[in-house]
């Protein structure tokens, strides 16, 4: 086994991270004070991204997009990882992969906007009295002589305010659910409040609402019945990639604070790095945050390899997001009252941590997954050869 990163991927690692530095970390407070990033702000960088090349690098080079491996790709997601959620989306961008099953006409309305950056898009699964349950949902689309027509509510939708179209579930049947592309603007479809979240400042996340919506025939994604399979397997990469690696990203940025604050902060009359209580905790966040760094490249290797990473995807799930949660927990003990301080950004870090276990199925869902997989595959799950 080869664990070496060749030239061309430490170059592409090295540019992302000075992006990061340069262009966002600037922007990091005022964001979080404000809430929100100015429009011209947010193009400027969105279009230095674009300019470097670094927009939607996860989406196939034929169609304008980075044309990266998996693996490469995850490289890159860690070290987004190290900024916001909102300088992300608008600098390198959310590009979800269900929209590579565009087909005909919805490649050029739909999916190629999206990889060049002139139309955003946002997933639209989760309803008030459906989350977990994705498959719960009660909205729903008719068909019409000309199409369809949908009714029903979303709640929790990131980027909803800049989005120009979205992904909705939708039943099409009494079990059957599909997917479609709702353009925002069309008659009936009307956009909510504003639910304020906890951390990730800076990312709306809105509530809308379908009131008999005319949808043309080509908004459905994918076959009828079949589209929200084909979403819900495509999200996967999103899961590892958006989760996964972001979250071990953000672990290590915030344990290279932390080792800087024990290495500088003396008490009684010697550096706190010094006390092993505090060096348990940097030494558990070093093991775990590493530990999480080979099962999210593990992960990524086997999805280049055309392996099914379905059960890996869920540890890295839980074991990223959770990890990440204990890091930055032991960040605020380890910097103590600066630690929940609005002076420094560790109490920032600590908010923004806690939805990765949250978003993308709970962990006790992924839990689930990997229980009942384990039960049924037992020790094959441990196999790498599988
Ligand atoms: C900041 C943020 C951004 C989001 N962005 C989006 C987005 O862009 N698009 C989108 O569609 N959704 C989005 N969501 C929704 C998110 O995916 C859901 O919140 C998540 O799936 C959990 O659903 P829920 O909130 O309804 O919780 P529930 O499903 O009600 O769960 C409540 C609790 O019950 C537990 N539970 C539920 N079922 C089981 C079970 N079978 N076994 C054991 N425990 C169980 C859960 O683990 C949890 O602890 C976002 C949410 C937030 C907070």
């Amino acid at each position: 086994m080869d664990f070496s990163l060749n030239d061309e991927q430490k170059m592409m690692i090295d540019t992302v991270r000075r992006f990061i530095a340069e262009e966002l970390k600037p922007l990091e407070d005022g964001l979080e004070n404000d809430g929100g990033l100015a429009h011209d702000k947010a193009l400027a960088i969105h279009n230095k991204a674009k300019e470097l090349g670094l927009y939607a690098l996860n989406m196939p080079a034929e169609l304008g997009g980075g044309g990266l491996s998996n693996l490469d790709r995850i490289l890159c997601e860690e070290q987004f990882g190290h900024t916001s959620d909102y300088l992300i989306r608008r600098a390198f961008g959310n590009v979800y992969e269900p929209l590579l099953h565009c087909k005909g006409e919805q490649v050029e309305r739909w999916l190629k906007p999206a990889v060049a950056g002139t139309r955003t898009c946002a997933i639209t699964i989760t309803e008030s009295g459906a989350g977990s349950d994705a498959a719960g949902i009660k909205t729903h689309a008719k068909k019409t002589e000309t199409g369809w027509v949908l009714n029903g509510s979303k709640h929790f939708i990131s980027d909803g305010e800049w989005s120009d179209f979205f992904l909705v579930s939708a039943k099409t049947g009494e079990k059957e659910i599909s997917m479609f592309m709702v353009d925002k603007g069309l008659p009936g479809f009307t956009v909510g409040k504003d639910q304020k979240m906890m951390g990730i400042r800076g990312t709306p996340h809105l509530e809308l609402f379908f009131d008999n919506v005319p949808l043309e025939p080509v908004a459905l994604l994918g076959a009828e019945g079949q589209g929200f399979k084909l979403a819900m397997g495509a999200l996967n990469v999103v899961r590892l990639a958006q989760v996964g690696a972001r979250a071990v990203g953000k672990a290590t940025h915030v344990c290279e604070l932390m080792l800087e604050y024990a290495n500088d902060r003396k008490q009684f009359n010697t550096r706190i790095g010094d006390f092993q209580m505090v060096q348990q905790m940097l030494a558990d966040s070093v093991i775990e945050i590493n530990a999480a760094r080979w099962m999210v490249y593990h992960a990524a290797w086997m999805l280049d390899q055309g392996l099914d990473a379905r059960e890996q995807i869920a540890m890295v799930k839980v074991h990223a997001a959770e990890t990440l949660g204990r890091v930055v927990d032991r960040a605020v003990q380890v910097f103590g009252g600066m630690g929940f301080c609005k002076e420094l950004p560790i109490e920032r870090y600590y908010r923004d941590a806690r939805i990765y276990r949250i978003f993308d199925g709970t962990s006790e869902i992924h839990r689930t997954v990997i229980a009942k997989s384990a039960l049924k595959k037992g020790a094959q799950l441990f196999d790498v050869n599988r």
